[in-house]
């Protein structure tokens, strides 16, 4: 333990000033150092405080630049008699390495209360400061990216308008045409029937089942588009009444497969786009129809009520789709089966998923215990 007593202040001072964790320096009126403490003594390259006395900025292992700065605030501090606290400054050594320092710098008054030098402390925010910097860079990367992302998101809706309109008046433009293949088909089988044979009556029968499949994916392609292109607004509805609508259509098909319907629905009002929600569960009901082997097959619809949006579930007991292709079935032409078993186009399930995207929720499906599949999907609330 040290005896105060047996010390002098001016030792009591420095002992202290040398042993906490900032740096202190103080200069005289000219910024010539007059002392220091031994943090500070060591970061400008000296064994030992006193070395420091005499020395100006410029004798120390700091850029010139710092040096012409330090002396700035110093002169400003001292004619204006006013202190400057807790400024940032930066410190690049001789070696190139930057530090940033936190510094405050207070006039030092004679009895006379005239200026007579500065007395400055600094702490060291390196690392602090680097944080800091990275950070913001980090922030302004972020933002760049943000802002590509932006871009790259607005070509891919200008991209997808596009393809849209196109699908749109391609599948539009192609249906006449075909309509008159089809035509003469018919006029074909009908006039000259006589004249053929029984090949020539078969490759007739082939034309027209194509000119009848071509039309079939002509109609879903358009309806495809027309789900972008058809603007319908949300509106608060009742999904029963939606879908009793709509079973209605497809009372002789449930009737004709010996169908066996069970229907959960919310008795509340949901914020849907009608319309469309009724053509997502009638392609939902007749696929899990229609991809059915069952004697008796199965259609069970579920929901559940969630924080922020709803998820339904249309269940079967059909043939059930592979784990690897659950994905797969959502793009568009995409089937599994051979026509000879199951027709359809493969746009049906994309027009499922279009739906659900413009009602900011997701689609999927899973195999369920029914050895049949489960397509769920949510709608945002
Ligand atoms: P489509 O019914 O016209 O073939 P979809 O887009 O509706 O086209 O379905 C794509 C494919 O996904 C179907 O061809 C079928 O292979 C498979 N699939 C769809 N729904 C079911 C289901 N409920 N059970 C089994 N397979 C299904």
């Amino acid at each position: 333990m040290i005896a105060s007593t047996s010390l002098k202040t001016e030792d009591l001072l420095q002992l202290v000033m040398d042993n906490i964790p900032a740096f202190i320096f103080w200069k005289d009126r000219n910024s010539i150092y007059l002392g220091c403490n031994m943090n500070f003594a060591l970061s400008a390259g000296l064994n030992n405080p006193k070395e420091i006395i005499g020395k100006s900025d410029y004798d120390l292992p700091w850029s010139k630049e710092d040096s012409d700065f330090y002396r700035a605030v110093d002169k400003k501090v001292m004619d204006a008699g006013k202190s400057e606290l807790n400024f940032e400054e930066s410190q690049t050594a001789k070696d190139g390495s930057k530090k940033w320092l936190r510094t405050s710098k207070i006039p030092l008054y004679d009895d006379a209360n005239n200026v007579i030098g500065i007395l400055g402390t600094y702490e060291d925010i390196t690392a602090k400061k680097e944080m800091e910097l990275q950070l913001l860079k980090q922030a302004e990367d972020l933002k760049v990216s943000n802002e590509e992302l932006k871009n790259l998101n607005f070509k891919l809706e200008e991209l997808n308008i596009d393809l849209e309109q196109f699908a749109y008046a391609a599948s539009h433009d192609l249906q006449e045409p075909l309509r008159m293949v089809g035509g003469f088909v018919g006029l074909v089988r009908k006039k000259y029937s006589p004249m053929l044979d029984a090949e020539g009556l078969e490759y007739v029968d082939y034309i027209g089942q194509g000119v009848n499949r071509m039309s079939d994916l002509i109609r879903n392609i358009l309806l495809f588009s027309k789900v972008e292109k058809d603007i319908e607004s949300l509106e608060k509805v009742d999904i029963n009444e939606i879908l009793h609508e709509k079973i209605k259509d497809i009372t002789h098909v449930l009737q004709e497969s010996n169908v066996d319907l069970e229907i959960n629905l919310p008795d509340k009002k949901i914020k849907c786009q009608p319309i469309r929600i009724g053509i997502l569960f009638y392609n939902l009901i007749l696929n899990g129809i229609k991809f059915n082997r069952s004697e008796k097959p199965r259609i069970l619809i579920n929901f559940e009520e969630q924080e922020t949006q709803w998820l339904f579930r249309v269940s079967d007991n059909g043939i059930g789709i592979e784990e690897e292709y659950q994905a797969e079935i959502f793009h568009p032409f995409k089937r599994l089966n051979s026509r000879e078993y199951f027709s359809g186009s493969g746009i049906g399930l994309s027009i499922c998923k279009r739906i659900v995207q413009l009602h900011g929720g997701k689609i999927w499906c899973e195999s369920n215990d029914l050895g049949g599949t489960d397509f769920k999907f949510t709608i945002q609330k």
